[in-house]
C-alpha cells in the first residue's frame, strides 16, 4: 500500500487547446514548491499524483501544495492494486476511528468485476465488522471513504478533500511589478493578481535612515510569504530619501505624498520596462486614505507613459482586505509597527483632492530627471 497525494486542478480544465501549456506550467510550479523535498509527481488522467515521499513530510508537502495556484483540492490517501482486499485495507487506514460514514465509489475501469454500488456496499459492510464504533449514514455522514478504481489496475482510496488556492498557474498570464509597501494591502494585491496566473515581481521604496532596518526586514518577510504563492519572487529596493528631502525643501508640504507617489510611479515604470514587467500593481483601495481618492489616483497615474496600472483592491473594504491578508498568512507581519517612507515628512493637512495642474506646478520646482536617475542608482535586487 503506497501513500499518495491526489491533486485536482482548478480552472485549467476549461482551457481547450491551450490546456497542455497550462498543465506544464502547473506541474513545473508544483515541482518548484516541493524543491528539496523527496517526491515524484506523475500525471494520471485529469489529475496528478505525488508519490515516493517520506511519510513524516506529508504535512509539510500538503502545506506547500495548498499555495500552488491552479490547484482546486488535494487528498492524502493510498494507491493500491484494484483488489477488494487491498482496497479494504486502505479503507481501514483512511477511516476515522468512530462516527458515521458512507463509501462512495467511482469506477473508471469498467472491466473491474464489481459495479460502483457493489464495491461501496462490500467495503462499507467490512468496515462495520472491523470497527464497531462506526455506523453508516448515507444522507449526512460525518466522513466519506472515497474509492476511485482507475483504468491502470490501481485504485485510490482517500477520506478528506483539502481545499486549495484555486486560480491559474503562475506564469501563464504575463508578468507584473507589484509596489510592495510594508502594509496590509499591497501583499494582498500581489496575491490576488498571482492567483490569476501572473508572475509577480516586487518593488519597495524606503527612506533609510528615516525608515529603519526593521521596516526593511518586514518587507523582505512579506516578499518571502508572497514568494510561496508565486514560485519565487524578485524584490527590488530603491531609496526615495533624496526625493523626499527635495520635495520637503522646495514644495508646498501639503503635496508631499501626492508628488512622492508620482515619483514612485515613474521609477516603477522605468524598472518594469527594464525587467520585462507588463503592468504595475498597487494595493490602493478607493477612498481608504487621503492619497487614494480618484483625484490622487489621477495625479499618480498621469505620469505613467504606457503600462496599465492594476489596482485589484479598489472596490474592497478594509475588513475584506484584512480577511484575505490573514488567509494568505501575511497579516501578522503586516501589522508590525514600523514606519513606511510615506509617513516621513508627512504634512498635518495633505491635499486630499489634488488638482493635476497644481501638482504639476509644485513638482516643476524640482529637477525631476536628475532625481529619478539618482534614485534609480540606489536599486538593489534580491531573489527569494
Ligand atoms: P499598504 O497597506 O499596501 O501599505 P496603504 O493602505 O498604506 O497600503 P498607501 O500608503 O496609500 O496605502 O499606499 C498605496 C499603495 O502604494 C500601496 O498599496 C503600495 O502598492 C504602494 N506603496 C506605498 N508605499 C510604498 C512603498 N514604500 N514601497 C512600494 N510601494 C508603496
Ligand atoms: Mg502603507
Amino acid at each position: 500500500m503506497e501513500k499518495v497525494i491526489i491533486i485536482r486542478y482548478a480552472e485549467i480544465h476549461l482551457k481547450g487547446k491551450n490546456r497542455g501549456y497550462f498543465e506544464r506550467a502547473f506541474a513545473a510550479n508544483m515541482e518548484k514548491s516541493l524543491k528539496g523535498i523527496r517526491h515524484e509527481i506523475r500525471r494520471q488522467s485529469g489529475r496528478y499524483l505525488v508519490e515516493k515521499f517520506d511519510d513524516g513530510e506529508v504535512d509539510k508537502i500538503v502545506k506547500k501544495l495548498t499555495k500552488v495556484f491552479g490547484m482546486h483540492s488535494l487528498s492524502v490517501g493510498y494507491q493500491v492494486n484494484s483488489d477488494m482486499d487491498e482496497i479494504f485495507a486502505a479503507a481501514c487506514e483512511v477511516s476515522d476511528k468512530f462516527g458515521s460514514f458512507k463509501v462512495e465509489t467511482h469506477r473508471a475501469d469498467k472491466k473491474f468485476p464489481l459495479k460502483s454500488p457493489q464495491i461501496s456496499a462490500a467495503i462499507g459492510g467490512r468496515l462495520l465488522d472491523y470497527n464497531k464504533n462506526l455506523k453508516v449514514d448515507v444522507h449526512e455522514p460525518e466522513f466519506v471513504i472515497n474509492i476511485d478504481v482507475r483504468e491502470n489496475g490501481k485504485t485510490l482510496v482517500f477520506n478528506k478533500f483539502i481545499k486549495c488556492a484555486d486560480g491559474m498557474p503562475v506564469g501563464t498570464a504575463g508578468r507584473g511589478l507589484l509596489l510592495l509597501s510594508g502594509g496590509i494591502d499591497s501583499p494582498v494585491a500581489g496575491h490576488m493578481i498571482a492567483k490569476r496566473g501572473m508572475k509577480v515581481d516586487c518593488l519597495h521604496f524606503h527612506s533609510y535612515p528615516y525608515t529603519n532596518m526593521q521596516a526593511r526586514q518586514k518587507v523582505i518577510d512579506l516578499a518571502q510569504i508572497l514568494s510561496e504563492y508565486t514560485c519565487g519572487i524578485r524584490l527590488s529596493i530603491i531609496s526615495v530619501k533624496e526625493i523626499q528631502e527635495e520635495i520637503h525643501k522646495h514644495c508646498n508640504g501639503a503635496y508631499m505624498v501626492t508628488i512622492l507617489r508620482r515619483f514612485m510611479m515613474r521609477l516603477a515604470e522605468r524598472l518594469a520596462k527594464k525587467d520585462g514587467d507588463q503592468c504595475i500593481i498597487t494595493g490602493e483601495s478607493l477612498g481608504q486614505v487621503a492619497s487614494q481618492t480618484i483625484e490622487g489616483m489621477t495625479s499618480s497615474n498621469s505620469v505613467i507613459e504606457s503600462l496599465p496600472v492594476l489596482r485589484p483592491l479598489c472596490g474592497f473594504d478594509k475588513n475584506e482586505i484584512i480577511e484575505r491578508s490573514r488567509a494568505m498568512g501575511a497579516y501578522d507581519v503586516s501589522i508590525r509597527p514600523y514606519e513606511d517612507c510615506c509617513t516621513v515628512f508627512l504634512p498635518d493637512y495633505p491635499i486630499i483632492k489634488p488638482k493635476l495642474e497644481d501638482v504639476i506646478a509644485e513638482e516643476a520646482k524640482l529637477d525631476i530627471e536628475r532625481l529619478l536617475d539618482s534614485a534609480f542608482a540606489t536599486l538593489e535586487v534580491k531573489e527569494y
